[in-house]
């Protein structure tokens, strides 16, 4: 697979967050985004005009506070929460989770090492520290899928979820590019699970560049080993388009 090429002034970038920008922790919350990678972020997003958003199962809220002071476009619990660069945040509309969640509170309380995180429209069991439950865990989000409307599972690296069925990081790439300053440009697309899959699909569809990063079968045509690669990437991107900026002045 192909390392992937560098970008011209008309693209659009997107990234994930976990495993993508950063490396995954050992809980959500200790990942840490370092003042080097805030700055990569910002300069990229000033040389393509604003064109570059995070693509996330995290909230938006959680996003901006790891970025802070940076206040990037950003769509959150995959899709199902999006804030574009008008600044306005639009929310998928979701059944009532709580008789799920009454059942999830149960079954992780009596199960260490599990950790069920809520999210607007969303309810994500962790099992990162419990690896050995998994088969469980599924079965419960199963029983849990089938206590809400609308919803369906997804699952990731130690996670399962249960998220909006019409939410998906394919929908809400889809949705900025029909905004400004996404609009007409190639959309570029970075991520390292299976949740990312359906907007590498996306973002190929209409002539844009899919890059995965990490191992795993993909429908990307790129590749990048790590997220310290996807740095060393974002450092010549932002090079290469300020020196064609400079001489196109
Ligand atoms: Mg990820």
């Amino acid at each position: 697979m192909l390392e992937p090429p560098q970008p011209d002034a008309g693209c659009a970038l997107f990234f994930d967050f976990d495993g993508t920008l950063t490396e995954i922790a050992p809980t959500p919350d200790a990942v840490v985004v370092d003042d080097r990678l805030r700055g990569l972020l910002s300069m990229l997003s000033a040389a393509l005009c604003g064109a570059v958003a995070v693509v996330s199962g995290r909230t938006v809220a959680d996003i901006d506070r790891r970025l802070e002071p940076l206040r990037l476009p950003v769509a959150g619990v995959h899709g199902a929460e999006r804030r574009g660069h008008d600044g306005y945040l639009r929310r998928i509309a979701v059944g009532d989770l709580r008789p799920a969640q009454a059942l999830l509170d149960a079954f992780v309380r009596e199960r260490p090492g599990l950790l069920l995180e809520t999210k607007p429209g969303s309810l994500a069991l962790h099992y990162r520290q419990a690896p050995a439950l998994e088969d469980a865990c599924l079965t419960v989000m199963s029983e849990a899928m089938q206590r809400v409307e609308g919803m369906t599972l997804m699952r990731g690296k130690m996670i399962v979820e249960l998220k909006p069925r019409r939410a998906g990081k394919g929908h809400a790439v889809r949705a900025f590019l029909d905004e400004r300053p996404f609009r007409l440009r190639r959309p570029w697309f970075f991520g390292d699970d299976v949740t990312d899959e359906a907007a590498f699909e996306a973002v190929q569809a209409c002539g844009g560049v899919a890059v995965k990063v990490g191992d795993g079968e993909t429908l990307a045509a790129h590749r990048l080993p790590d997220p310290s690669a996807l740095h060393r990437w974002m450092a010549q991107a932002a090079h290469t388009l300020s020196r064609r900026s400079a001489l196109a002045r």
